[in-house]
């Protein structure tokens, strides 16, 4: 299920010098899939360096065959889904012939010369759209820390709920405000207590990102048959980041049955899909369990995952205000954090998700919840990095924030990185706060 092939090995590079350049993330190793318009038409494109290669103006030329060109007509609606829906090796049999198609010394590389004019798209001139239909979008909470800080926020006597440690906690979010990076969100306006107590109705205060990742399932399973975990990573088509924006003053509110409107205004995620054979390098073993932990239920436990259950994967976030752009201050790093500190794995979020026999559809969007680690630098949220408005975070241009301000720039990346392997990298998640619209006179 996860060994390597040719695709992934670590000395392959291509004719392409920008695929080559250090600090790409997408080097020939990662090839992710994304989609963007052209002509006013959706395409399918796979990132290589500084470059799209555009797989819907493939279908034109004799490039693929087989499985790999089987897989290419799937993509020609514009969107990942139909490929998705596929058995995994349909998309592998793609990305083994277009990266031979990109390697160094490749027996096509004149013929590529030759088509890169119409092919090889210039990534920055590229206005991406979402890539995937998403169905249903289901957020989880498998951050200890994230939990605890929240827990202790809140002044609950015990911070972790007692089910956390026994099932990946969730909620059913909302898939129809999910945006592409790029998109700004708009402050929403909701019912809130102020900080005397009163309840008011206008722009939300205290709002907040949640830097997150999300996996796309691929082949979904039929209602009444749970995923066993055993199976659950063939269920993973690729991966995303996440920007969970919460409207922390309205959720805190309304949290009775779960998030709501605090959170269902929009959730950004990156354009790309790192698909799961790209990071079969990075598989590691998850964080053990600690000594006095409860014992993991059969059905979330399982060897294959206690194995390479877990993703060697780094996640970090900037903010740019509005006043540092101005100044022309670079975006400031606020979290630096890592994947191994989540409490569950991707698998375990899906086979919980399904064992009471819900039913997970292609293109579904699982979110792993807030990336906090142990550490002051691996509060992955503003209400963890100012302890909920108490410490303000000081800003490089001098300014101070105890929650985000309108026009402040949130900027999410992820790398997968492992000894000995070719990093690569997720691209951006970007979107900026923009001030309520609409409405005001319901505000009090
Ligand atoms: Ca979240």
């Amino acid at each position: 299920m996860f060994e390597l092939n040719v695709t992934h090995d670590p000395k392959r590079r291509s004719w392409l010098a920008s695929a080559n350049e250090p600090g790409t993330p997408f080097p020939i190793q990662n090839l992710p899939l994304g989609v963007f318009l052209k002509d006013g038409q959706s395409h399918v494109g796979v990132a290589i360096g500084d470059r799209v290669f555009d797989l819907t103006a493939a279908q034109h030329f004799n490039l693929f065959t087989g499985d790999a060109l089987i897989a290419l007509q799937a993509l020609r609606v514009g969107t990942l889904n139909a490929l998705m829906a596929m058995p995994e090796s349909f998309a592998s049999a793609l990305r083994k012939q277009l990266s031979e198609h990109l390697v160094q010394g490749s027996g096509s590389q004149t013929m590529m010369t030759a088509l890169s004019s119409s092919l090889l798209l210039e990534r920055a001139s590229l206005q991406m759209v979402l890539p995937v239909k998403i169905g249903d979008y289901t957020d989880f909470l498998t951050s200890k820390y994230h939990t605890e800080r929240h827990g202790r926020f809140k002044g609950l006597k015990d911070p972790l709920p007692e089910a956390f440690k026994s099932l990946p906690i969730a909620y059913h979010s909302r898939a129809s405000s999910i945006r592409v990076s790029g998109t700004p969100v708009v402050r929403p306006r909701g019912q809130y207590k102020d900080a005397s107590g009163a309840l008011k109705f206008g722009p939300a205060p205290m709002m907040d990102f949640e830097l997150e990742l999300a996996a796309y399932v691929g082949q979904g399973n039929e209602l009444s048959k749970p995923i066993a975990l055993k199976d659950a990573a063939l269920h993973v088509f690729g991966y995303c980041l996440l920007n969970d924006w919460s409207a922390k003053s309205i959720q805190w509110w309304e949290q009775v049955l779960g998030p709501f409107l605090g959170k269902s205004f929009m959730s950004s995620i990156s354009a790309w899909v790192v698909t799961s054979e790209a990071l079969r390098p990075f598989r590691s073993k998850p964080q053990p369990r600690g000594a006095k932990d409860p014992a993991c239920l059969p059905y979330l436990n399982d060897p294959l995952d206690r194995e390479w259950g877990g993703l060697d994967i780094e996640v970090e976030a900037f903010i740019s205000s509005e006043q540092q752009r101005a100044s022309q201050l670079p975006a400031q790093r606020i979290t630096s954090s890592h994947l191994k500190h989540l409490y569950w794995t991707f698998g375990q979020m899906l086979t919980h998700h399904s064992s009471n026999g819900c039913n997970l559809s292609t293109g579904d969007l699982i979110g792993s919840g807030t990336i906090s680690g142990p550490t002051d630098e691996s509060r992955a949220c503003m209400t963890e990095i100012t302890e909920a408005g108490k410490k303000p975070l000081m800003l490089s241009s001098g300014e101070s924030r105890t929650a985000l301000e309108d026009g402040d720039n949130i900027i999410l990346t992820a790398w997968a990185k492992k000894e000995g392997h070719v990093s690569i990298g997720f691209g951006d998640c970007v979107g900026t706060l923009l001030a309520a619209q609409g409405a005001a006179e319901l505000d009090v």
